[in-house]
């Protein structure tokens, strides 16, 4: 059995415990490797690792053009090695293959674009009276702590990984318990591209161990999470109590809204990829979708259609829609069907675990479809994190709007439509981080500002915006007369 040991200063270390957990494919609980888990005295090493990485490897201080270089390498080797981290991601997972190389993929090309940007993180020169000289200047903070969930390990790691050290800032990083494996590796890969040691230190391990050590830890200077909204609040109350900033990406419950004009074969391909991607285990997945009264009928057919024809199997076989993490995630989306009922809404399609003799072992639930959902229901506002999609339907542009706004998250909307009007006056009051025309994402999206309204959190990542939320302005001013 393999062992994937902690990384930090450049190096594998045994968890300070000697204890160690098993990581399992979810379409088959075969356990895949035993992990080291980490715990708050590997924290502290890993901090303090950080710590020294930012003060004298001289990464921070560094020609900015030189880090780039380094960026690019680490892309490079990324690349070279996609088969085996797709196949590494996919089992760790259970995402199909496919899913698992185009998220490889969106990892090197976040270090390929912050690469770009190394040495164009300008300042300003600010007017102010004759005889002095005022200048902006961003700043790294210094240890930044990356929490990360299960559901895009290598890609949510890139995202966070690649803004933050690219600026001269180190981090700590905590994958999740389910899915550490491709976080490790890419340690691995920075440091055969010269990133120098201590600049990325991986501690694998729990959340109440390793997660709250990272995000209490007095040391850290930045703290970036994502996952669910409840540990999104413990993490922030921790850093409250150090005066650390945090950028919080959390959950959604992002609505497709499709008006009657639209181009409906274009928009049911891309309402169903958008909530079966990753098993609807995606934090921007559709999982609403609104829909304009008079096509309604049309339309859902159109999507069940398409959901009753996917290929469902474990991640290696390449299917369309692979299992759900683990068992109790599996529990948690499949309660979900009984408040659907409970709550007068028709279950179109799908409703229960895949029965199929070969998938027994593994966590699958069957793509479904809730109909004629209630506003301000259960299965309307509340994050599933299934391959489940919610169906409502609208009168007019406002009661769109309305419905669209009538949960607590903020994070994507997608609009369907050949109305300009529609699409302008759904871009601007549609509340969310992203508004998609006719589309929904494109590629991984790593140039496009990304977070969230209300409780999706707050914070960008992605694009030039990630910059800065991993740096803090210093003004210099100058008297010189
Ligand atoms: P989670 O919040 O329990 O776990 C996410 C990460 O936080 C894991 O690494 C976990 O070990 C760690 N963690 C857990 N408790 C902690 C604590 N007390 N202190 C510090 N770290 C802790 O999330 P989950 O249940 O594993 O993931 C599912 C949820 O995450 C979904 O509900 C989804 O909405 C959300 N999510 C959001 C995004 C996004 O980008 N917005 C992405 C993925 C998942």
């Amino acid at each position: 059995m393999e062992l994937y040991h902690l990384w930090i200063d450049g190096k594998r270390v045994e968890p300070s415990s000697g204890e160690w957990f098993e990581t399992r494919d979810p379409a088959t609980q075969e356990v895949l490797a035993q992990v080291g888990r980490g715990n708050a005295e590997d924290i502290d090493g890993a901090v303090s690792a950080a710590r020294r990485a930012f003060d004298s490897s001289g990464w921070r201080n560094m020609p900015p053009a030189e880090r780039g270089r380094i960026f690019l390498r680490i892309a490079s080797i990324i690349r070279d090695q996609s088969q085996d981290l797709a196949i590494l991601e996919s089992r760790d997972n259970g995402k199909p293959f496919k899913q698992a190389k185009a998220d490889v993929e969106v990892a090197a090309r976040y270090f390929e674009y912050y690469a770009g940007v190394a040495d164009k993180l300008l300042g300003q020169t600010i007017p102010v009276n004759p005889g002095y000289f005022d200048f902006t200047r961003r700043e790294p903070f210094g240890v930044c702590g990356i929490i990360v969930p299960w559901n895009y390990p290598l890609q949510i790691a890139s995202r966070a990984i690649a803004p933050a050290i690219v600026v001269g800032n180190t981090v700590v990083v905590k994958p999740a318990e389910e899915t550490p494996l491709t976080a490790l590796r890419l340690a691995d890969i920075c440091q055969k591209a010269g990133l120098p040691d201590g600049v990325i230190n991986v501690v694998p391990g729990f959340g109440d161990e390793a997660g709250k050590a990272l995000s209490s830890h007095p040391k850290v200077n930045h703290l970036s999470f994502t996952g669910s909204v409840e540990t999104g609040i413990s993490v922030m109350t921790a850093a409250a109590r150090n005066v650390v900033p945090v950028t919080l990406e959390l959950g959604g419950k992002s609505p497709n809204i499709v008006f009657a004009d639209a181009n409906l074969e274009d928009a049911a391909d891309i309402v169903v990829k958008s909530i079966i991607q990753n098993a609807g285990q995606t934090c921007s997945a559709g999982s609403r979708l609104i829909v304009e009264s008079k096509v309604h009928e049309q339309f859902t057919d159109m999507v069940i259609e398409r959901m009753e024809r996917l290929q469902i199997g474990p991640g290696l076989q390449d299917s369309d829609l692979g299992p759900i993490i683990s068992g109790p995630q599996m529990d948690r989306v499949l309660d979900y069907v009984a408040v659907a009922r409970e709550e007068g809404a028709v279950v179109r399609t799908g409703g229960g675990r895949v029965l199929d003799e070969k998938l027994t072992n593994g966590f699958f639930v069957l793509p479904t479809v809730f109909d004629q959902v209630s506003r301000g229901s259960r299965v309307a506002t509340e994050e599933i994190f299934g391959p489940v999609l919610s169906v409502l339907t609208f009168y007019d542009i406002d009661e769109a709007i309305e419905i669209a706004n009538e949960t607590e998250y903020g994070l994507v909307a997608g609009v369907f439509t050949n109305n300009i009007r529609n699409a302008h006056v759904m871009a601007e009051e549609v509340r969310a981080g992203q508004i998609y025309i006719n589309t929904y994402g494109v590629g991984g999206g790593v140039e496009l500002p990304f977070g969230g309204y209300g409780k999706s959190g707050f914070g960008r990542e992605k694009g030039l915006e990630a910059l800065l939320h991993f740096t803090q302005l210093k003004n210099v001013l100058i008297r010189f007369s």
